[in-house]
């Protein structure tokens, strides 16, 4: 057990903003703030300082694509081009949009990357966050509408067709990211790795004595770094959106950062928090979110009909449920589960 700790005990690490060069008598790791958050990766076979380089480039570079707090960002782009022209990008900025719109059509736009104009008023993840006016929302909603994304595979072109429209991939980004790490240490013969962007996880290959990686599933309700259970994975990721991640309060209302395209407010579902597992990190980060916002019964039946989807739910009162074929094992006995 006490091995088995020592994994969560570098994820908890990191999380806290700790460079690892190293947990004592642990992997090679290291930790680098890109993606708007801390990206650690630990190598556990071994430590090449280039494959490090490769990744943590990579992820600087999707970065300088996909974010939208860089103001020359390729999506910055798009959005400045919002209702004049379509705009140009590159292949990976193209494929991760044509994912979002594929997840915004199966989540019946539950999950819907022209989110940006919402983003952006509450400005949740930003230093002055505020409760915005029903008619400030109002003016936005109508902008907020993946079916005005227009994506254009042979010219490789991206067009917001309504000005004022903006994409933000915050909740795509990083799985993708972690797919592309992912893809570098295949390249790269590495045969195990976990690879941390800022809690989407994703656990490369198995552990060295062939037993699966054993992820800690955050507690929703207390500070980051403890865990209420276990998922056992290998070559899977597991990915959780929760009210916990990035929120503001008022008047004793907590206002997070998850937000439903529907009603332009911070999802209110019933659930703290949705952690799903599979095997590309897209998928599950595109789901987690899309998930979260549809709530159980329409997102258990949107993880039910994905293949190789198991998910996590834990809800208010602090009971939690499983579908797909999730392996969860609780560890904190003031959560229970309950069958579906
Ligand atoms: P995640 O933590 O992966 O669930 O992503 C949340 C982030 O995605 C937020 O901080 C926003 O940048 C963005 N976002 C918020 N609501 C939505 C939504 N309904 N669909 C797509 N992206 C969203
Ligand atoms: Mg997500």
């Amino acid at each position: 057990m006490l091995k088995h700790c020592f994994f969560l005990f570098c994820a908890v690490l990191g999380l806290a903003g700790t460079t690892l060069a190293g947990c004592r008598k642990g992997p090679p790791s290291q930790a680098e703030f890109a993606l708007g958050t801390l990206c650690t990766v630990s190598l556990y076979d071994q430590g090449k300082p280039e494959v490090y380089r490769e990744l943590f480039s990579r992820f600087r570079e999707i970065e300088s694509r996909m974010s939208v707090t860089l103001p020359d960002s390729e999506l910055n782009r798009i959005n400045a081009h919002a209702g004049i022209e379509p705009v140009q990008v590159q292949s990976d900025v193209f494929e991760v949009l044509e994912l979002a719109a594929r997840y915004a059509e199966l989540s019946d736009g539950a999950f819907d990357p022209t989110i940006g104009p919402l983003v952006s008023l509450w400005n949740i993840s930003g230093d002055e966050p505020r409760l915005p006016s029903q008619e400030e929302i109002d003016a936005l909603l109508p902008l907020v509408s993946w079916r005005d994304l227009e994506l254009d595979r042979e010219g490789r072109t991206v067009f917001l067709k309504r000005p004022g429209m903006a994409l933000d991939l915050g909740a795509i980004a990083k799985g993708y990211a972690a797919d592309e790490a992912a893809g570098i240490l295949r390249k790269n013969r590495i045969k195990r790795a976990i690879i941390d962007l800022g809690g989407n996880i994703l656990a490369y290959g198995e552990k060295q004595d062939r037993r699966p990686w054993r992820i800690g599933i955050q507690n929703p309700l207390d500070s980051r770094g403890s865990y209420i259970g276990i998922m056992e994975v290998r070559d899977h990721t597991v990915v959780t959106s929760g009210v916990y991640e990035r929120f503001f309060e008022e008047d004793g209302v907590r206002y997070h950062h998850i937000l439903s395209p529907a009603d332009g407010y911070p999802a209110r579902s019933g659930l703290l928090s949705v952690s799903v597992v599979t095997r590309r990190s897209a998928d599950a980060d595109a789901l987690s979110t899309a998930v979260f916002v549809l709530g159980y019964e329409r997102g258990k039946a949107l993880v039910e009909s994905s293949e190789g989807v198991g998910a996590v739910f834990i809800f208010e009162d602090k009971s939690i449920r499983l579908c797909g074929g999730a392996d969860f094992v609780l560890t904190d006995e003031n959560y229970r589960i309950v069958s579906n």
